[in-house]
């Protein structure tokens, strides 16, 4: 998830793939390193947590010459970041050096397999893994494309990668499934990177690779073949971009950008953790303590922010599907007031950095109480994700974006699986639903999308209603805590007051607040809560406030009582509010631009709250 640089050519490569790891340094990652071929044919390897400077700073470079290498920013997935897991990583022999972006889903297998032939592993990465299969097919075959190709065909999961080998030492192999690589065509040189930044003050010219594709990349030209062994040819392009516009992926602010990164990144929470045919649902990591869950007699949900609202959305789906009483905390309280906490009860801590403090704070004192606590992360081997006793990583890859987006709606994801996890065990949940909605799961990517293929629809209302004073956000049930998602959004970005209700709520207050100035966003999805919420609307238009309702495709109805209308796919209940926030998230963002505001870096805000 995080950066690949790769030289091949007539340079002595270490200071250029050391140039363009920094450029990749906008992305966010947790350690890097090089691994350098040298002059008698040596591969060293100097690998650090932390930033590229610290690996500089780490060590004397000064002599080492070579022609040949690759080096890696590594945002952890597997294995906390630390000097052992930075890649590059090697097989057990040393033979071959390897840096890898993505999830190794199968990894697991493929190391037990490896054991039982002898394989010996240092590290805690699922990369590791596949640098020894490689090595392992090298042996039997003598072959190294072979050797890459038949370890590829074994793999499940995601990557980007490129891997050298002392034995032939000619060539870098590059590959690439679900995780983006590509190389630039220099004079007498060759630069591959999983992102234009590194390439682009070096060539222009350059070529993408497709999933399933492998490039042998040599001194003097390269080869593409797919990794069924077919050859292809493929046109170089022309890079005609600027680096800010690449660091940004052409879009205008990274939360644009991680807005619509969020079809990907919620499949990479889900990927691999639900069995489509039966719809169980594994969470490694949470696996440990399942019987703890199943039989807790509470279960806490302690968070903050945009966690907050994410953990209350936790609320209602275990209460619903897996029947066990839950409560939603804020941690800045949660640890102030003496809270009941009692043996075998479970907490659950959300948090997107795994630093915030308030959260950490919250989860050490529900430790003291004796409480069996789970954390969902996002940062691996953050302070939290060490803390907790068991935990599962939502897989969303590096926020920059202040106003979280990806990370909540796959904290959101994170959560549905836990529900279906439990609800299954405990049989709560049906195997009639449990399969509606892993189907739906399977499909909720692409409807992602058609949302986000959508986004310029969103921008006249933007303009409609960017002077707004006030906004009002109401939802029922599942949709209750995008509401006040929705309105936060907008508060931290465009610095427009807004407050989120539960629609029927409102009369009991917010109501006095409504004129022709208020604008009032409905989530309105077609489901139980339909009627309800469309008499919540009737009392809004009877007071003449402006009526944006968040609607299912189909639904007509709605028209006559809405001013604008946001349309999303139908999906079950429990996803609809991972559709549901995307439009909410666009609305607060075009709105905040129409103003003029700061998108990533909202005044007074920080990305990971570290203190009380
Ligand atoms: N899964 C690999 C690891 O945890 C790669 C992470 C990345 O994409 O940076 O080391």
């Amino acid at each position: 998830m995080c950066g690949i640089v790769g030289y091949i050519g007539n340079r002595d490569c270490l200071g250029l793939i050391i140039d363009g790891l920094k450029r990749l340094e906008y992305r966010g990652y947790d350690s890097a390193g090089v691994a350098i071929l040298n002059e008698d044919g040596e591969i060293n390897i100097f690998k650090k947590k932390g930033k590229v400077k610290e690996l500089e700073s780490q060590f004397d470079f000064k002599k080492l010459k070579g022609h040949t290498g690759i080096g890696h920013t590594r945002w952890a997935t597997h294995g906390e970041p630390n000097d052992i897991n930075a890649h590059p990583q090697s097989d057990m022999t040393g033979n071959i050096s390897l840096v890898h972006n993505g999830i190794i889903e199968n990894f697991k297998t493929l190391k037990r397999k490896l054991e039982n032939e002898g394989y010996t592993f240092t590290s805690d990465t699922d990369t590791e893994v596949l640098a020894n299969l490689i090595q392992y097919h090298f042996k039997q075959k003598n072959d190294f494309e072979l050797a890459v190709r038949l370890a590829l065909t074994e793999v499940e999961g995601t990557y980007g990668l490129a891997v050298m080998n002392r034995s032939e030492p000619d060539k870098i192999i590059i590959a690439r499934m679900g995780s983006p690589l590509m190389f630039g065509l220099g004079k007498d040189e060759i630069i591959v990177s999983s992102d234009a930044a590194a390439i682009i003050n070096i060539t222009k010219n350059v070529i993408y690779l497709e999933d399933g594709e492998m490039a042998v990349i040599k001194f003097d030209g390269f080869k593409i073949k797919t990794i069924k062994d077919e050859e292809i040819y493929r046109e170089v392009m022309k890079l005609d971009y600027d680096l800010e516009e690449i660091e940004k992926s052409g879009f205008d602010h990274y939360m644009l950008k991680e807005i619509c990164e969020q079809p990907e990144a919620i499949q990479n929470t889900y990927r691999g953790r639900i069995n489509f045919g039966n719809g169980e649902v594994k969470l490694g990591g949470i696996e440990s303590v399942k019987d703890d869950i199943i039989n807790a007699r509470k279960i806490i949900i302690i968070a903050c922010g945009t966690a907050w609202h994410a953990g209350l959305l936790g609320e209602y789906m275990l209460e619903e599907y897996c029947r066990i009483p839950t409560e939603v905390e804020y941690a800045s309280e949660f640890r102030y007031r003496n809270p009941i906490i009692e043996k075998g009860d479970v907490v659950l801590v959300i948090s997107q950095s795994g630093e915030t403090a308030d959260t950490m704070a919250a989860l050490k004192e529900a430790k003291r109480l004796g409480a069996v606590t789970v954390g969902i992360v996002n940062s691996v081997g953050s302070s939290i994700a060490r803390e907790v006793d068991a935990g599962t990583y939502i897989h969303a890859g590096p926020e920059i974006g202040v106003a979280s987006t990806k990370a909540f709606t796959c904290q959101l994801m994170s959560l549905i699986l836990i529900t279906l996890m439990i609800g299954k065990s405990k049989g709560t949940i049906s195997e009639k639903e449990l399969k509606e909605i892993t189907e739906e799961i399977k499909v909720l990517p692409d409807k992602m999308k058609e949302i986000i293929n959508k986004r310029n629809d969103y921008k006249f209302i933007a303009e409609e209603f960017k002077d707004s004073r006030n906004f009002l956000y109401l939802g029922r049930g599942f949709n209750f805590p995008v509401a006040l998602e929705g309105a936060l959004k907008l508060k931290e970005i465009s610095y427009i007051h807004a407050e989120g209700y539960p629609a029927a709520e409102m009369k009991h207050g917010p109501i006095a607040l409504i004129d022709e100035n208020m604008p009032v966003v409905f989530i309105a999805p077609k489901d139980k809560t339909y009627d309800k919420i469309i008499s919540n609307i009737e009392e809004i238009k009877a007071r003449k406030g402006k009526i944006i309702t968040i609607a299912t495709q189909d639904d007509n109805e709605i028209n006559n009582y809405s001013d604008y209308i946001l349309r999303v796919p139908k999906t079950h209940p429990i996803l609809s509010p991972i559709l549901n926030s995307i439009p909410l998230q666009f609305l607060s963002y075009y709105i905040a631009t129409a103003r003029g505001c700061n998108v990533d870096q909202p005044r007074n805000l920080a990305k990971s709250v570290t203190v009380e």
